[in-house]
């Protein structure tokens, strides 16, 4: 098939680029604004292909100062977009350890017995500090807290009526046409295959689709972008290192919450120094709320879901969300590199938009406002170039989108954010004061040193917890987990002095319910596995199987020969195992030993 405009991925950076075009393609009188190429006399042919089952089926309630989103809709009524409030009040608390399990160095002891001690004079209620003062560059002044799930479903209503752009959800892309360096298209995901991608009942091999130009906006982990990084290689000095996890809940509140509307609460400090958490305050006694496990978390077995329990059973926390229901879950990953991570933006027949292409702010926590800026300026020079009738060169994309990009709000607070988080190379107070200080001084001073790969992070179980549990009672632990072919992290949590998740039923589950409480994790048949366990001699030879440890949804799990198993079912395609593993890929050390492909399925639900 042949379009002009073919998108992957429906995100918020598609959703900027294609609420801004779709207004400016046709005239007020339904005449073309400018004319197809691939459909003479009609107004130009824009497909977007998403691969999640239905618009906004991922996660992430979002607390955003909205500046891009403003200007693309001036008059945004936030009463119009279930689930949205007005920031009202904003905390950012230091969380000590109440059980006396996290894993802290004996500096943040020091500190901890130094707020504790000094308690009276200071603003501490349950065994938490409220920080009296935070840096400007964190608050969301004026901002709003969306359900990013609804938002996205409120956005593709609007896009959709244009009439002028159609979305596909459930439609994966699997790969980019190349032909002599040019991407000309992209190619969708085959349907009636088996596991391994082989044909079978029902094949139907993915079409491909032509376009002048293909907008590339999926996500940190997106197997396209990805794709476009291997072919065409990343600018000198850059590299994509740097990941966190975060795992959200949505939670219905006790009905007598004293929490309002519009509360920001951000965490840090427990589970382990390491995990940051999240609270937003929704209308309507509902809330999200969660936590960030990062690749700088040299632990061997971070699994988010159990950490997550930690958290909301922080005092804190607990008083205010005991008695309340999970409504919905879910686990995608944050990409962390910024603007260290940006690929070329443009090529030939593409440009790259969203987090994919590096326009998360590490320092401010934001990055569904610059996403959606990166798709608006990515639209005006589409509409720039369509006018003046000239082709989705790259230099032609360089001058109309990159120059904008270059211009604007959002490159200059990338480089001030550049590198904010290199303190956390160091250790997460050195981080914490280093990210301080590249915010107040506009990034001109920072220290720390540059990330290194994600895989020569992982220490081995034994270096990790050696403080906590001796080498003999761990190897007891890893026998009887493989004879019982269960995962470690739980018995090693439990060894390492965490208390048992006092279960209720009700917001307290077990991991395996909450991934199939009301169908919310779905896989439909006759699709390959998108997660590939690429050189299986690796697997058979690796000490620290964070892979399975770490998967949000239990799907990796101990396999024959010492090689994971993948069962695509409880898949959330949050994409943290494509960075946690602990083995190079041999021919990519930037990369690891799984691969994460396009696929079909995860989270049934817009309620995140
Ligand atoms: C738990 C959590 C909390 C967050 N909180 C905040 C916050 O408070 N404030 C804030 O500003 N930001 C926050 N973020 C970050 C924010 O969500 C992202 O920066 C933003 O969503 C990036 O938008 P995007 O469009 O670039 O990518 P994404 O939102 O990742 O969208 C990419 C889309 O592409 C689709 N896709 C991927 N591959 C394919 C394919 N092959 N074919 C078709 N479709 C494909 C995906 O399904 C997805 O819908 C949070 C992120 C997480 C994980
Ligand atoms: S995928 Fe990576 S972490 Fe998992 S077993 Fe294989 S080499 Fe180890
Ligand atoms: S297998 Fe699926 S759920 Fe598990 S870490 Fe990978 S993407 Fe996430």
């Amino acid at each position: 098939m042949d379009v002009d405009i073919v998108c992957v991925g429906f995100g918020p950076a598609t959703a900027g680029f294609l609420a801004t075009l779709s207004k400016q393609l046709v005239n007020p009188d339904g005449t073309p604004a400018v004319e197809s190429t691939a459909v003479p006399g009609l107004p130009p042919q824009v497909l977007c292909y998403e691969r999640a089952d239905d618009i906004s089926f991922g996660v992430s309630g979002v607390v955003t100062k909205a500046r891009a989103l403003r200007v693309t809709f001036p008059d945004l009524d936030q009463a119009q977009i279930p689930m949205a409030a007005p920031v009202a009040e904003e905390k950012v608390l230091y969380l000590l350890d109440p059980v006396g399990a996290s894993r802290r160095s004996a500096t943040l002891r020091a500190a901890d017995a130094m707020i504790r001690a000094g308690r009276w004079m200071l603003p501490f209620e349950h065994a938490a500090l409220n920080l009296p003062w935070t840096p400007s560059f964190l608050h969301k002044y004026d901002g709003m807290i969306l359900s990013l799930g609804q938002f996205m479903q409120w956005v593709g209503a609007q896009v959709q009526s244009t009439g002028t752009v159609q979305v596909w959800p459930g439609i994966p892309v699997s790969q980019a046409l190349i032909e002599d360096n040019k991407v000309v298209g992209v190619r969708l995901l085959d349907q009636g295959v088996d596991k391994k991608g082989d044909a079978s009942d029902g094949f139907t091999p993915g079409m491909d689709i032509h376009a002048a130009l293909t907008v590339v906006g999926d996500g940190p982990v997106g197997a396209i972008g990805r794709q476009l990084d291997a072919r065409f290689g990343l600018p000198e000095g850059h590299h994509v290192r740097d990941w966190a996890v975060g795992m959200k809940f949505v939670v219905d509140l006790p009905e007598d919450t004293t929490l309002k509307p519009g509360t920001v609460l951000h965490t840090f400090g427990y589970p382990e120094p390491e995990i940051f958490g999240f609270l937003y305050v929704h209308p309507g006694n509902v809330a999200s709320l969660g936590i960030f496990v990062p690749s700088w978390f040299d632990s061997p077995a971070r699994t988010a879901y159990r950490y997550l329990q930690h958290w909301m059973l922080h005092p804190y926390l607990w008083r205010y969300l005991k008695g309340g229901k999970l409504r919905s879950w879910g686990a995608k990953t944050l990409g962390e590199s910024g603007r260290r991570g940006e690929p070329h933006l443009t090529g030939d027949g593409y440009a790259r938009i969203g987090e994919g292409s590096g326009t998360t702010n590490v320092l401010t926590g934001s990055g569904v406002d610059e996403a959606w800026a990166s798709g608006t300026q990515l639209a005006e020079a589409v509409l720039e170039l369509l006018k003046a009738k000239k082709p989705f060169t790259k230099q032609n994309l360089d001058e109309a989108y990159v120059k904008r990009r270059r211009a604007s709000w959002l490159d200059r607070e990338s480089v001030i954010a550049e590198k904010s988080r290199d303190g956390f190379q160091r250790g997460v107070a050195t981080g914490m004061i280093s990210m301080a200080l590249a915010g107040l001084t506009r990034g001109k001073f920072t220290f720390g040193r540059e990330p290194v790969q994600p895989w020569k992070r992982i220490p081995s179980l034994e270096e990790y917890y050696r403080s906590q549990i001796t080498p003999w009672d761990l190897a007891k632990l890893r026998e009887k987990c493989q004879a019982e072919n269960t995962s470690l992290h739980g018995a090693l949590m439990d060894q390492a002095g965490w208390p048992a998740i006092p279960f209720d039923g009700q917001l307290l589950v077990s991991h395996q319910d909450a991934l199939l409480m009301g169908g919310k994790v779905q896989a439909p048949h006759g699709y390959a596995d998108h997660v590939i366990f690429q050189q299986p001699e690796l697997c058979g030879k690796c000490g620290a199987r964070i892979c399975i440890e770490a998967c949000s949804g239990q799907a990796i799990t101990p396999g024959e020969n010492g090689v994971p198993a993948f069962d695509r079912e409880k898949c959330v395609h949050c994409g943290a195992c494509l960075w946690n593993c602990s083995q190079a890929n041999p021919e990519n050390p930037e990369r690891m030993n799984i691969a994460f492909r396009a696929g079909i399925g995860g989270l049934h639900s817009a309620e995140n």
